[in-house]
């Protein structure tokens, strides 16, 4: 037996609770892995309240991302003892997930944590970091380089925000913070934002083109925040779009696109290949400031996360929640 956050929606509702589940309980798959560390992230919030249907399997349980050490395995690549990570896969939304001390999964989904990281590191970056790191990787291969102007990261207090900001400040980036939590500006210089703005500067409908501000933007907002930021892109610039926080919806024109050249990429985290993953974990070990990512992150138990849901949802978390199953 071991704890797990489940799932279950039955006629009696939609909950979700910690409970002692069996092994035989674990969906199939070639690699049983002990859990150390899970996270809170903000798909992880839609899942336990239900907010959105998230999940699409009942009981199941939650938690989009984990870090642990492999306990069996009959796949070649992985044997007992590895350290790995996974994230995404539609593990905590139709597979069982991390937010347990046990899980069961296939071997193509593992990655193996890069040396450098603890499972603790690796799940304080956890699938809101590694998604940053995919926006940088991005807004890189459009060619940005340190100097070339202003970046802008919206959403600047959660997961993805905090990372990015500390990811770019590092490699040299001259990075405008945008937060709806002006009160936090000392936090976000403290991860190396040169500047905070208000969201609101961004968050109201707005003008189909307007002042030339960003050199790229990583946005985790989308809606009017994204319409605006790809407007005040600057000739030739990028924006990686990654989020909904503010919204599902994008009410904007193409002015930006065939006016000034912008360039929209959009990132996903949950199906993107090993050939991409691998290189944004190796990147994130070598790149990311491990002391402010210690200063991002809150380190919570499993019996925590439920609340931590409706935290998230709600913009009460700041950087990054981390979870200890074990506790
Ligand atoms: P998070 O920690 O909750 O951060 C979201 C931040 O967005 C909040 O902290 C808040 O920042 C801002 N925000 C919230 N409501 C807003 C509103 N109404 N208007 C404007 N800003 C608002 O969540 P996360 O884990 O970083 O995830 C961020 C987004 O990225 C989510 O939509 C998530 O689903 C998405 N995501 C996508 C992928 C992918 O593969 N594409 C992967 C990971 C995450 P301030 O308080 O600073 O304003």
């Amino acid at each position: 037996m071991f704890k797990a956050l489940v799932i279950e929606k039955d006629e009696a509702g939609y909950r979700a609770g910690v409970r002692a589940v069996d092994d035989a309980a674990l969906p199939a798959g070639e690699v049983l892995v002990r859990v150390e560390y899970s996270t809170i992230n903000y798909k992880d919030g839609l899942a336990i309240t239900g907010k959105s249907p998230v999940v699409r399997s009942f009981p199941l349980h939650a938690g989009i991302d984990f870090a642990g050490v492999v306990e069996a395995s009959e796949d070649a690549r992985f044997k007992v003892g590895d350290r790995v990570v996974l994230n995404g896969w539609g593990v905590g939304e139709s597979h069982s997930g991390g937010l347990a001390q046990k899980a069961r999964v296939k071997a193509d989904w593992l990655v193996p944590l890069p040396e450098g990281l603890t499972t603790r590191q690796a799940m304080a970056i956890g699938t809101a970091g590694y998604t940053a790191m995919l926006c940088v990787l991005a807004l890189e291969r459009h060619g940005l380089l340190p100097g070339m102007g202003d970046v802008l990261v919206t959403g600047a207090n959660g997961g993805v925000g905090s990372v990015a900001i500390t990811l770019l400040a590092g490699l040299g980036h001259r990075v405008v913070a945008s937060t709806g939590r002006t009160g936090e500006a000392a936090y976000l210089q403290g991860l190396g934002a040169a500047e905070v703005i208000d969201r609101a500067e961004l968050s109201a409908p707005g003008k189909p083109l307007g002042k030339e501000r960003w050199a790229a933007v990583v946005d985790s907002v989308g809606s009017h925040t994204l319409a605006n930021a790809c407007a005040q892109t600057r000739y030739g610039g990028a924006v990686a779009a990654c989020g909904l926080a503010q919204g599902l919806d994008f009410p904007a024109s193409v002015a930006p696109f065939i006016l000034r050249g912008i360039t929209l990429y959009g990132i996903d985290s949950v199906m993107a290949k090993p050939s991409v993953r691998m290189p944004a974990w190796e990147r994130l070990a070598r790149d990311l400031d491990l002391a402010r990512l210690d200063a991002i992150t809150t380190e919570i138990g499993l019996g925590d996360a439920v609340q931590a849901g409706t935290d998230i949802l709600a913009g009460r978390v700041r950087g990054r929640l981390v979870v200890d199953v074990n506790r």
